[in-house]
């Protein structure tokens, strides 16, 4: 089994895939986090839009964001801080670091990600960039 392309060191199979194709929902904003970037890995443009919160969703970026996640490699990511985020909260952050090769290019991606949870479902906000 293939290790999981949020770096965990669990395989895709029982961390990230189970919230990408909805068989379980993600407990924590970092799982979920996670599972955002396995999503960007394997361009589930559907799983990108559904987890990120409606009240701020890029409906009208699909298409870009597609193509673009399409058009890097991605390398790694590594997850830096996390603040609450946990089953019983209502929010939290995770702080990450996305390594990404743009047409041979590393670029990085910082950031610091806001999740919250509603009706038992977590979602992303909005991100700062670090
Ligand atoms: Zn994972």
């Amino acid at each position: 089994m293939m290790n999981c392309y949020c770096g965990s060191g669990k395989p895709y199979e029982v961390c990230c895939q189970p919230y990408i194709t909805g068989s379980m929902v993600a407990p924590t904003a970092e799982a979920l986090m996670r599972s955002r970037y396995s999503a960007y890995v394997v361009a589930d443009i559907n799983y990108l839009m559904n987890s990120h919160h409606p009240s701020t969703r890029p409906t009208k970026e699909r298409k870009s964001i597609l193509r673009w996640t399409k058009s890097v490699q991605w390398i790694k990511l590594e997850v830096k801080n996390t603040i609450a985020g946990n089953i019983n909260d209502p929010e939290g952050w995770v702080v990450f670091i996305a390594y990404l090769s743009d047409g041979g290019k590393i670029e990085t991606i910082h950031e610091n990600s806001r999740f919250v949870k509603e009706n038992g479902k977590w979602y992303y906000i909005s991100g700062e960039h670090q």
